[in-house]
């Protein structure tokens, strides 16, 4: 098999709705570099988001290509096929170079009994006592555990194949990355399910580089972390050293890596995932996305007195729809409807007030993250209203861009890749 097309040690999933932000998100990689280190940028964008905005894949990778060549980046880059099903990757098959497999759907569907019983007769190594490199216990499992975890999992991994098949068809080998998403759906997976599952892909035959378990804790868009981060650190370690286990056991692509979804504005975590990450001199996939639309609406209210009136009408419908919009993203999203400034009010706000108020700084005391979260779920709105939107974006670049650039490298490339306390 020809090895796939490589993915960088360090990605970054950087979602932008509007298709007008490349170049500003593609500077943050380009001061990460200048800092010293490769944070290869992925534009990510979901049959979902194409849908809700009316764009196409190809838009994306248009808008990456001009970024690219705009800027003079030199290194990879990659357009993600996110979350795709087999009933939507055929719109993405041309655009794409990446591919964010969903097979959430089918987890938990039980699998026929003669599959889990075979599944578990030729994996003899998972049953009993397992040493993981790198994790202090062995895992502890029995035959019954695993065909358990095999049941609730292997349907999924078929459905991963036929995706992957089909992909593998249209592209050829080589050609294109596979992810593996698990992460919509309700139970977090274990490190030990982790290691059955990538076991399982790898006798399906998929050489994935990248995978994206759901962790333990909401992971709530566009805000921080809602758990218990030291549980979290032990959980992503654990499951750190399980890919790495996993890659030698099951022969899987060497650069096979963890993806850590809804990634954005997980200031509590990147610490603990960058302890892990030196520790086993490992790589991660952080995909963000709606984080650069939020800083869009930020840069509008700081562009002056029409950007910021069209901002303020944006909350207005958005609060006035906020159950529907809501609705989808119930999962991932934690607002209290009290919590939420009246419309009425924000329309006497400053500039600076209404920045403040959405701008994840957890330190200020204007930070309202109810407020953050609905117009998070709000691009909608923005999408209805069209033309008269991407006018005003470019009327505001310049400030749009200072803010969509400042908040990927400060914010998250330079506590993650760097290191550093923000
Ligand atoms: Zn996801």
């Amino acid at each position: 098999m020809r090895p796939p097309l490589a993915l960088a040690k360090y990605s970054i999933g950087v979602g932008d709705r509007f298709g007008r932000q490349a170049r500003a998100q593609l500077e943050a990689c380009r001061l990460a570099l200048a800092a010293g280190v490769e944070v290869i940028p992925v534009w990510n964008k979901s049959y979902r988001e194409h849908s809700i905005i009316g764009s196409e894949p190809i838009a994306t990778r248009r808008a990456a290509d001009e970024a690219v060549s705009a800027l003079g980046w030199k290194l990879p880059y990659h357009v993600d096929a996110d979350h795709i099903q087999l009933g939507t990757v055929e719109r993405f098959l041309d655009a794409c170079d990446f591919f964010t497999i969903d097979v959430a759907e089918t987890i938990g569907r039980p699998a026929p009994a003669e599959r889990v019983s075979a599944f578990v007769a030729r994996h003899p190594e998972l049953t009993g006592a397992i040493a993981i490199p790198g994790i202090d216990q062995p895992f502890e499992t029995t035959a019954e555990t695993v065909a358990a975890i095999a049941r609730k999992y292997l349907l999924a991994v078929e459905e991963a194949g036929r995706i992957y098949r089909r992909i593998l068809q249209a592209k050829g080998a080589g050609n294109f990355i596979a992810e593996v998403s698990m992460d919509e759906t309700d139970c977090p997976q274990t490190p030990v399910e982790l290691l059955v599952i990538l076991a399982a892909l790898a006798d399906e035959g998929i050489p994935i580089q990248t995978i994206a378990p759901k962790f333990s804790g909401r992971f709530n868009k566009g805000v921080d972390y809602v758990g218990d981060v030291a549980a979290f650190e032990c959980e992503f370690a654990a499951d750190v050293a399980v890919v790495r286990h996993a890659v030698r056991a099951y022969r899987l692509p060497e650069d096979l890596k963890l993806s850590v979804h809804s990634g954005s504005d997980k200031f509590s975590l990147y610490a603990p995932i960058g302890r892990a990450l030196r520790r086993f001199d490992a790589g991660v996939h952080l995909k963000t996305a709606g984080t650069t639309w939020l800083e869009e609406l930020i840069g509008l209210a700081e562009a002056g007195s029409d950007g910021l009136a069209l901002a303020k009408q944006i909350y207005a419908e958005a609060y006035a729809e906020r159950e529907a919009l809501s609705r989808p993203y119930a999962a991932v999203i934690d607002i209290d409807p009290a919590l939420l400034p009246d419309p009425a009010d924000v329309r006497c706000w400053s500039a600076a007030e209404f920045a403040a108020t959405l701008r994840h700084d957890p330190t200020s005391p204007h930070f309202n993250p109810h407020f953050r979260q609905l117009l998070h779920i709000g691009y909608k709105v923005a999408a209805r209203m069209g033309a008269r939107y991407l006018d005003m974006l470019a009327a505001g670049e310049a400030v749009i861009a200072r803010n969509v650039t400042t908040n990927l490298f400060e914010r998250h490339i330079r506590p993650l890749f760097l290191g550093e306390q923000h």
